[in-house]
């Protein structure tokens, strides 16, 4: 007999995760009668960072039908165009990570391959001023992509830079709206079901009770139901991704915003600098291993643009992953989930993967164990797959001689990864699934960034003339210099907070 289906969802945690699946919840089951209930706990509260997004972003606030400007009005957002490395192949050195694709319309595999051999054959040239996305950001330029594939404007790309505490306050009263109800209060107990194990309800030191059929963990890194109280298991990563910790402090706003994140290498790790409307979010991440607490937090202060405005906060984690995301009736969605580590700004990103998976694999009552495993599945490879890009960053760092950088270039890279930078070298292939988060562009740049060179292109191109390929490359690289140009100058998109 078909079970019933899900009539009562509850979600435990309102950070980021938590009113992003909210919103996300009661959108997609808007006419099911379903009821959605979040609980969470101010005296807790939540991690407080994460404010820079990559493109997927867009996907889901369309899903949950936000409207741009309100939105980037509410949560002091900024247009991201890229992440820009200083510092990463030793002092002095610097690449874009530009969002978007290099070379002309509709080229984005080829020009790549077109690139590689004209570098071979002895052009000079940056890898920036052939990415219309790099060029523009660098000038301080923006628009949006437009969706004609003849025109070179197509090859942008952009995200942004977001308050999280304000996303998480828009996608609550976006959510309460549509139902949802919040119940505030730190569980103090959790009911399961003696058979099957299923969590029943939540209950709160104030004894609000929250009863329902399906759970969804977004307690933060702790894991409270996943892991405190169904033992999924950790896969720790740090042998891989050495930093344990981060400072984080805000300063005073830029008068010109910058549209990309800056992504500094430092002594035991890196800084970042994401700029908002209303302020710009600084912060180290930095292995324990390699410096003390104290040393990195003046060496934070020190090295920001101006004075903090608040005191620097500190936060811990371990990078790595659940073993299992999905257990019996309880679905982890965000830190609860695993956390990698914030430099290529991908946990909002798996944020709404989660949520995404969780809908096609949408259970009923009976929660089939093969939507979990499937779901487990897929959030695996997904966090291996980010993890080896990142692990790409920290191992190729030649330039870099302290000791947390050698340490890192003399951990063997995994399998996976070593396989994908020798195809690279070899042969400029970059060989990704379907299903892969960084594509082409992604790899390209970061790999040519941290100094991979390829050896080989693809040998299609071997019918034209050297002489002509060239010439091509060229004209692309005038063409997008041209059209940067023309691009007008970002302005604060609305009035500042
Ligand atoms: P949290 O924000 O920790 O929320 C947990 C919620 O659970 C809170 O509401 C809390 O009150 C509630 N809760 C916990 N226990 C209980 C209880 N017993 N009772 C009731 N409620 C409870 N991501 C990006 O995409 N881009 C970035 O630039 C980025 N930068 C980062 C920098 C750092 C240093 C770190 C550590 C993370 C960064 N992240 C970034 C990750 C990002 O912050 C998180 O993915 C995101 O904020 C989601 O957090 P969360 O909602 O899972 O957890």
């Amino acid at each position: 007999m078909t079970s019933a289906p899900i009539g009562r969802v509850v979600i435990l945690g309102g950070g980021t995760a938590g009113w992003m699946t909210a919103a996300a919840l009661s959108k997609a089951l808007e006419n099911t009668g379903t009821a959605i209930t979040l609980v969470e706990s101010d005296a807790i509260g939540t991690i407080g960072v994460g404010e820079a997004t990559i493109p997927t972003i867009h996907w889901f606030n369309q899903l949950v039908g936000i409207d741009e400007a309100e939105f980037m009005q509410a949560t002091g957002a900024t247009y991201k165009m890229g992440i820009e490395f200083q510092g990463w192949q030793g002092p002095g050195s610097s690449y874009l990570h530009p969002f978007g694709t290099f070379g002309g319309p509709g080229d984005a595999t080829m020009f790549p391959h077109r690139l590689i051999r004209a570098w071979l054959g002895g052009l000079d040239a940056p890898m920036e001023d052939f990415a219309l996305t790099a060029r523009a950001a660098r000038q301080g330029r923006f628009t949006r992509p437009t969706g004609d594939p003849r025109s070179l404007l197509s090859t942008l790309g952009y995200a942004y830079h977001f308050d999280a505490g304000l996303y998480a306050r828009f996608l609550r009263s976006m959510a309460e709206r549509r139902g949802v109800v919040r119940i505030e209060g730190k569980v103090a107990r959790i009911d399961r079901d003696v058979d099957s194990g299923f969590v029943t309800a939540l209950v709160t030191d104030r004894g609000d009770e929250a009863s329902g059929d399906l759970f969804i963990d977004c307690s933060g890194l702790r894991g409270l139901l996943i892991e405190e109280t169904l033992s999924a298991g950790f896969e720790d990563w740090s042998h891989w991704l050495p930093c344990d910790a981060a400072w984080a402090a805000p300063s005073a706003p830029e008068t010109t915003i910058t549209p990309y994140t800056r992504a500094i290498a430092m002594e035991a790790g890196w800084r970042w600098r994401i700029p908002l409307q209303h302020r710009v979010g600084n912060g180290y991440v930095f292995s324990s291993a390699f410096t003390t607490t104290e040393t990195a937090r003046d060496a934070l202060v020190a090295a920001m643009d101006s004075p903090p405005i608040a005191e620097p906060r500190l936060i811990r984690f371990t990078p790595g992953r659940r073993k299992r995301s999905w257990i019996g009736n309880v679905v982890a969605i965000g830190l609860s989930s695993g956390f990698l580590e914030p430099l290529e700004s991908t946990s909002i990103h798996l944020i709404q993967s989660g949520i995404a998976k969780l809908l096609s694999l949408f259970p009923r009552q009976d929660c089939d164990p093969g939507l979990a495993r499937r779901f487990d599945q897929i959030f695996q490879r997904e966090m291996e797959d980010v993890r080896d890009f990142l692990i790409l960053h920290y191992h190729m760092t030649a330039g870099r001689t302290e000791p947390l950088w050698q340490a890192c270039q003399a951990t063997p890279m995994p399998d996976t990864l070593a396989t994908r930078v020798e195809q690279y070298r070899r042969s400029g292939r970059i060989i990704l699934d379907t299903d892969e988060l960084f594509r082409d562009a992604s790899w390209f740049a970061v790999m040519n960034g941290q100094g991979v060179r390829a050896m080989g292109y693809n040998p299609m191109l071997d019918a034209t003339p050297a002489a002509e390929n060239l010439r091509h490359v060229e004209a692309v690289r005038a063409a997008i210099r041209k059209s940067a140009q023309e691009l007008p100058p970002v302005v604060r998109p609305i009035p500042a907070l």
